[in-house]
């Protein structure tokens, strides 16, 4: 039988860095019978992704490159030149990537795929990172949800594939050194100092991680997933953000419709759903959601400046915000019981703008990924798709003395509080001898409370 197929693909990894379940593969063995396999440095991307995430991905590459048995080829530039290059340089009909959907991969590929037409070769996207590709799911008269309950259950009625059944050996890999000029190649960057004990990369890394979870945890996850003191949720999000694992693979494995399974199912549906709206409305990356948020009183200048220090520092006097927002900096990852507990914080008790915060969690977070964390401020903020209702101001201690009831998690990150037993380090001033060390709340979170509804009301 005669293999018409051409001579040479290029698969083009992005955020799918592993080698199981793997659409890619099959779509470029089934085009050509070998492929080069190629990352490529985008200072586009690396700028603004901060320490974490940045060291994180170059942890990541080379255990990639050894999954490929040492055929990956690195290289660094503008896409829209580099992959064009490289294609012209092994003679390449065809590019194969799984579809980025965020508002600036989404440019970048177009850019790519016209470089790419004008020689002739074709950018074939296959599948996306989320179990169902954003833009897929809307309302029967072609409108985009923009609310998560009815989405949720026409995603569930959309469905999802099976995870491909792929490996490394699925396609015959090109020994980069073969390649005839186009860029050259550089060296995975080594880290880049991260101030955070960062998750373990790699492929295996996170197949046991999610093991572990299933065995351990997966039964009680509903129960205990808004814990920040337990260890009850998954911690998938950085291995997903990177496409270490895909949605579908964790999917497959849920099984049942158990509680556990079926409230995990729905955070990885919230995630489809965040895409999506990202993928409809571009703009909601940055601006109000809701743009009658816009008129809304919000503080700056230099006590507005202080507070945001006190609040990125974990120094505000609330044990619970102090403790997140330390572990945010120890971990480079946060409880999400707690991001949406210091994200009302920074936006209703302090009045800052929401997109503040997100800033600093997309420089600190290993998992920062930008539908997830700016719909997640928004929602905190009252501004989005599905918003809290204005009026539902978290109180700082209470969602402290409710999902950390000992205070173990106050106690792990405040070094300041490690001897106040119970719950009452939740209220430290109330101690006959508060600490020394540790700062008086620097707001009142009632009086802040009724400024924020205040703030509401004028608009
Ligand atoms: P698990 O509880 O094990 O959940 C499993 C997976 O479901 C997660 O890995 C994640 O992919 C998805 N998921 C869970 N909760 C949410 C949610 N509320 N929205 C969307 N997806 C969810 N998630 C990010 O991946 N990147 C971010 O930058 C990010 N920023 C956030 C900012 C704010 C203000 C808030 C409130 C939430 C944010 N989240 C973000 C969502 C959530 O906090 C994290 O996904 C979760 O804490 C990751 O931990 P886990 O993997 O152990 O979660």
């Amino acid at each position: 039988m005669s293999d018409e197929r051409d001579d040479t693909a290029i698969v083009w990894f992005r955020r799918d860095l592993r080698v199981r379940d793997q659409p890619i593969f099959d779509a470029a063995a089934a085009r050509a019978r070998r492929s080069l396999a190629v990352f490529v440095l985008d200072p586009r991307l690396l700028e603004p992704a901060g320490k974490a995430r940045r060291t994180f991905l170059y942890r990541s590459l080379p255990d990639l490159d050894a999954a490929l048995g040492g055929r990956l080829l690195v290289v660094k530039g503008d896409p829209a030149e580099a992959i064009p290059k490289l294609a012209g340089a092994v003679g390449a009909r065809s590019v194969h990537v799984a579809a980025d959907v965020g508002p600036y991969g989404r440019q970048r590929d177009e850019a790519v795929e016209k470089a790419l037409g004008d020689r002739d070769v074709e950018l074939v996207r296959t599948g996306s990172p989320y179990a169902v590709a954003p833009g897929r799911i809307t309302k029967s008269d072609g409108e985009p949800y923009k609310v998560y309950t009815p989405f949720s259950r026409a995603w569930a009625q959309h469905g999802w594939r099976e995870p491909a059944d792929t490996d490394a050996a699925t396609v015959d890999w090109m020994d980069p050194g073969e390649k005839d000029g186009g860029p050259r190649a550089v060296k995975i960057p080594d880290d880049d100092a991260p101030d955070a004990e960062l998750p373990t990369a790699g492929e295996q890394a996170a197949l046991d991680q999610w093991a572990a979870f299933v065995d351990e945890h997966l039964t009680d996850y509903d129960d205990l997933r808004n814990r920040p003191d337990r260890p009850a949720t998954s911690r998938m999000s950085v291995y997903l953000k990177y496409g270490v694992v895909h949605p579908r693979t964790l999917l497959a494995d849920l099984g049942g419709s158990g509680k556990g399974p079926t409230s995990y199912r729905n955070e990885i549906c919230f995630r489809d759903f965040y895409a999506s709206v990202l993928w409809f409305f571009p703009r909601s990356a940055r601006e109000n959601f809701d743009p009658k948020f816009d008129r809304i009183t919000l503080d700056s200048g230099k006590s507005a400046d202080e507070k945001f220090r006190a609040w990125a520092d974990g120094r505000t006097g609330f044990p619970a915000i102090d403790a997140a927002m330390r572990q945010l900096r120890g971990e480079a990852w946060m409880h999400n019981r707690m991001r949406m507990a210091v994200a009302s914080f920074l936006v209703k008790d302090l009045h800052l703008p929401w997109w503040r915060g997100a800033r600093h969690f997309m420089e600190l977070l290993v998992d920062g990924d930008l539908p997830s964390n700016q719909h997640g401020w928004q929602w905190a903020a009252g501004t989005g798709t599905d918003a809290a209702p204005y009026f539902r101001v978290f109180n700082p201690v209470t969602q402290g003395e409710r999902f950390d009831p000992q205070g173990d998690y106050v106690r792990r990150w405040v070094p300041e509080l490690a001897g106040i037993e119970g719950k009452k380090v939740h209220q430290p001033w109330k101690l006959a001898e508060p600490p020394a060390d540790y700062p008086a709340p620097i707001v009142d979170h009632k009086a802040e409370r009724q400024e924020a509804l205040n703030r509401f009301k004028a608009l």
